[in-house]
């Protein structure tokens, strides 16, 4: 999608589409005004005869009004100006994108204001690709061109751009099926991505996995056709003295749950168990372009949970990278394995603070609903910074609180650790306490993203599947360092 802005008004822009927004209980004002006067009041006459509706994110359109170029105006409701939010400017971009999206058309101009301008650059990136990827004839169409008819910084132009394409990039990966997206293609796809964006990437094979004692998440892998990896990659934006910062994801890239395997209905979706993996490559990828600052790097273990007569079991005892043994009371408890020996790849490169991100447990969804990640730390202040860069970014995270009671249901009799709980009560909290056994000392925060990484349904702003949630508020993290 190509982006700029114009000084050509509303009125005179020769565009496909011409988007307005207009508030409630306000009078017309700007753009909207300017059609309306040019139009000899029709706006106004569709608003008195509740033909078009200033309620939040209803869409009405205008065909060819007079004094008009473009042949549409797209009318968005704003809703009230008193109730506005650090999600709006993202969802105002979204709903401008998907709703023009939904037919092919070249240029659309905007004339929506909103006061986090990046934010409806990501929504509009986003708004118009959706999770048909592999339709003939799809239900949303890419832009080719966006043009904004209000004031816009150089700086925030760049920064919408690579943030939306960011995410754009993690919802694609979540929403690719695993028999395309396999840990190897996945590895191949960060590789690429590494050149094209300008960071390090390393990747370690199976052959390399064994060396490096990644027992946990070789045991996770073991039963599929595929290979298992895991990929560490680098953005040097700091002094190189500076310790990094270390983002690390799940990347189960299919989930069957192994020897306790699940129901038909919850393995549906199960290619999405590697978001937490696709949101720390969307982050290096912006962190890269963006040029921050800071010296971060991803972690991720890609692996496929299968079945075959050389699966891991339950009872088994396995070790993991960091030494510690644990003992396998349900294979479908898998990502926690993953991410046991990505957390040590990550310490072991010199991670200074942690944060893990995974689709992690279902207990979050009874917990927290589809809309909020879960937070879970061995360190307030680390919590608190990526709290406050999450509401920053209009993600909504909650704390659940790390209780030492969590960690004596995971006691084994025969290992170090078992790798679930006793019974189900509290399956997201004993899931961070597990974690909790492998970063040491280090400030961690881990964030369970079950919920918000992949929706059922659509919203006004974006098509159901994956939501690329969380990567600006790690960009937004890494920048306040
Ligand atoms: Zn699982």
């Amino acid at each position: 999608m190509n982006i700029q802005t114009t000084t050509v008004s509303a009125t005179e822009i020769e565009a496909d589409v011409v988007a307005i927004g207009i508030w409630k209980d306000e009078p017309l004002d700007g753009p909207a005004k300017e059609i309306d006067d040019a139009a000899g009041g029709v706006l106004s006459r569709m608003i008195e005869l509740e033909e078009v509706s200033a309620e939040r994110f209803s869409t009405s359109v205008l065909h060819g009004p007079a004094g008009v170029k473009a042949p549409l105006v797209l009318v968005v409701g704003l809703g009230s100006k008193d109730d506005v939010d650090e999600t709006f400017s993202y969802r105002v971009g979204g709903v401008v994108s998907k709703t023009v999206g939904s037919k092919q058309r070249e240029h659309v101009a905007t004339y929506i204001n909103v006061d986090v301008v990046p934010d409806a650059i990501c929504g509009l990136i986003n708004g118009c690709v959706g999770q048909d990827l592999y339709m003939e004839k799809k239900k949303l169409n890419e832009i080719q061109s966006v043009s904004l008819g209000f004031e816009v910084s150089t700086e925030d132009l760049t920064r919408g751009k690579v943030l939306g394409e960011s995410i754009r990039l993690t919802r694609r990966l979540v929403n690719m099926p695993a028999n395309d997206l396999h840990p190897e293609s996945f590895a191949d796809m960060i590789v690429q991505t590494g050149k094209e964006s300008g960071f390090e990437v390393e990747v370690w094979d199976q052959e390399r996995l064994e060396r490096e004692r990644c027992g946990a998440l070789l045991a996770v892998g073991k039963a599929s056709t595929r290979e298992s990896r895991l990929v560490i990659m680098r953005h040097n934006g700091g002094t190189e003295s500076d310790a990094p910062v270390a983002y690390v994801g799940k990347g189960v890239t299919f989930d069957s749950g192994g020897l306790s395997l699940k129901p038909t209905a919850g393995m549906l979706d199960m290619k999405c168990d590697m978001a937490g993996a696709a949101t720390v490559v969307g982050t290096m990828k912006a962190l890269a372009e963006l040029n921050v600052k800071q010296n971060v790097i991803g972690v991720v273990g890609l692996v496929e949970n299968m079945i075959a007569g050389n699966s891991f079991r339950l009872g088994d005892v396995l070790t993991s990278r960091s030494g510690k043994t644990i003992e396998v009371h349900n294979t479908d408890a898998e990502g926690r394995l993953v991410l046991a020996d990505a957390l040590d790849v990550a310490i072991e490169n010199g991670a200074d603070r942690l944060i893990d991100l995974a689709t992690l447990t279902g207990a979050c969804l009874v917990a927290l609903g589809t809309e909020i990640v879960g937070v879970m730390s061995n360190d307030d202040d680390w919590s608190d910074q990526l709290i406050s860069a999450a509401n920053t970014s209009g993600e909504s995270v909650w704390s659940l609180p790390m209780h030492k009671y969590f960690s004596e249901q995971l006691k084994s009799t025969i290992a170090d650790v078992k790798n679930v709980g006793t019974g189900r009560w509290g399956g997201t909290i004993t899931a961070a306490k597990f974690l909790e056994e492998f970063v040491q000392d280090v400030p961690w925060v881990h964030l369970d993203i079950a919920g918000p990484s992949f929706a059922d349904k659509p919203a006004a702003w974006i098509d159901g599947g994956a939501s690329g949630c969380m990567v600006r508020s790690l960009v937004q993290l890494a920048e306040s360092l």
